[in-house]
């Protein structure tokens, strides 16, 4: 499934999720709290990114959720970082083109300046910040080199 939920969100409300990554779990950080496990592959780039999620059976999925049940915004997350996956723009234009919900990502902002033009079609980027030293951020969020 790459729609999920909805989940109930103290932030968002009532948020719908798109998994952009799908499982197993492909992040840029293996952080010590992470709820989906120890990251196995632990990735630097979209361009080592090879997984795709099928646009056609994502545009089903979303219609038939939007159809069923009432939801307060549309989140971007899913199994692992979800700017890994560089079909992030076409995806938001999918969102855009079925619901005017507000459409939100959460990213671990390791990539940020990568995609920054996707970003900026986004109603709100949740992007986090662990650590504000780099011996903190490595023992915390273990980044790929
Ligand atoms: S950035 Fe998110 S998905 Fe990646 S390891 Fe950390 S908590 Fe898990």
């Amino acid at each position: 499934m790459i729609i999920y939920g909805p989940v109930l969100s103290w932030r968002f409300g009532r948020s719908l999720g798109i998994d952009l990554i799908q499982p197993p779990k492909i992040c840029t950080f293996d952080c010590i709290y992470c709820q989906l496990g120890q990251t196995q592959h632990k990735i630097c780039s979209r361009n080592e990114f090879s997984r795709r999620i099928d646009i056609g059976v994502l545009e089903d999925e979303l219609n038939e959720k939007i159809e069923c049940v009432d939801v307060d915004a549309i989140t971007l997350s899913g199994s692992g970082e979800p700017t890994l996956n560089p079909q992030l723009g076409e995806v938001i234009d999918v969102v855009r083109g079925s619901t005017k919900k507000p459409l939100i990502i959460l990213t671990n902002s390791s990539l940020l300046s990568d995609v920054s033009e996707d970003l900026q079609k986004l109603d709100l980027v949740e992007a986090k910040l662990d650590a504000i030293t780099q011996d903190t951020f490595a023992s915390v969020n273990k980044p790929c080199e």
